[in-house]
């Protein structure tokens, strides 16, 4: 299906949700739509060794979160080599002096408008594309209302879907997970059970459960997903762009989700 405007939306959603079946569903429904993911740019970053990739690599190995500033000029130069994101020019460009202009001109763009956002001043030299080509959702970013508010110097996102399943039935659907691990072939003893118990259907190996699917990682894992969604939503919800999709199952949330994709963007 073919979107009709420029589609810059975030999916949020505990871990478990599915939402990463949901990502690629909508990509295969509208296929004008890109999956950017933060933590695919910055693997490339890091094995082109260029110097974001550098800077970025101890971070990413201790697990903690990528400085913000990084981020931001991540995000910028790959919307920016889409052609999605453009520059006005900033105001010195347009000046007669010279200096001004080879100053200007010397540097990246993206650090003019990282310049601007961390000197508190709008980033009006950029401005996101309004070509339904130029859509997209962003997976792994922003993670934080921080990293939701400095995005917003640089695209809008017009739309954030918070994709809602019971707790229990994601607690229900992790601890019933058994996998063959030689093949990587997922069993569930809800919805898709092996035909022997405990056993690979072809091979008729034992069956194991990884160490993280239990109840009690899952329930720290969730909690620590609620705190730090909790203000990212809210910072959606104040833009006017929050939907909430709920469902049980992921083929219970796609039609929803195609729904509010078809009212946004199509019609
Ligand atoms: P992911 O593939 O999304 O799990 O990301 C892998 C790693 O990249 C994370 O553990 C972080 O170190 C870094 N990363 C990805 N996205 C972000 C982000 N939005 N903010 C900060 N760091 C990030």
């Amino acid at each position: 299906m073919q979107l009709r405007r420029a589609a810059r939306v975030i999916l949020v959603g505990a871990p478990g949700v599915g939402k990463g079946t949901q990502s690629e569903r909508l990509l295969r429904r509208f296929p004008q739509l890109a999956s950017i993911s933060t933590g695919d740019l910055l693997r490339t970053n890091v094995k082109n060794r260029t110097p974001l990739g550098i800077k970025a690599e101890s971070t990413m190995k201790s697990g903690g979160l990528v400085a913000d500033d990084l981020m931001l000029r991540l995000i910028s130069s790959e919307l920016r080599n889409r052609g999605w994101l453009q520059n006005h020019g900033p105001p010195e460009v347009m000046t007669l002096s010279s200096e001004a202009i080879s100053a200007s001109e010397m540097r990246n763009p993206d650090d003019i408008a990282f310049d601007a956002f961390a000197a508190g001043r709008p980033m009006s030299p950029a401005q996101a594309s309004e070509d339904p080509t130029a859509s997209f959702i962003l997976d792994g970013y922003p993670r934080n209302a921080a990293q939701a508010n400095s995005l917003e110097g640089i695209v809008p996102i017009n739309l954030a879907v918070s994709l809602k399943t019971p707790f229990e039935v994601v607690l229900e659907r992790i601890a019933g997970r058994w996998v063959h691990e030689p093949s990587g072939r997922v069993y569930n003893t809800t919805f898709n059970a092996p035909k022997v118990p405990g056993r690979d259907d072809i091979t008729g190996e034992p069956l194991i459960q990884r160490p993280d699917d239990t109840e009690e990682v899952y329930r720290a894992r969730f909690q620590k997903f609620q705190e730090a969604s909790e203000p990212l939503l809210e910072h959606y919800a104040k833009k006017g762009v929050l939907v909430e999709v709920e469902g049980m199952s992921s083929d219970e949330i796609s039609p929803k989700l195609y729904d509010v994709f078809e009212q946004r963007f199509v019609m």
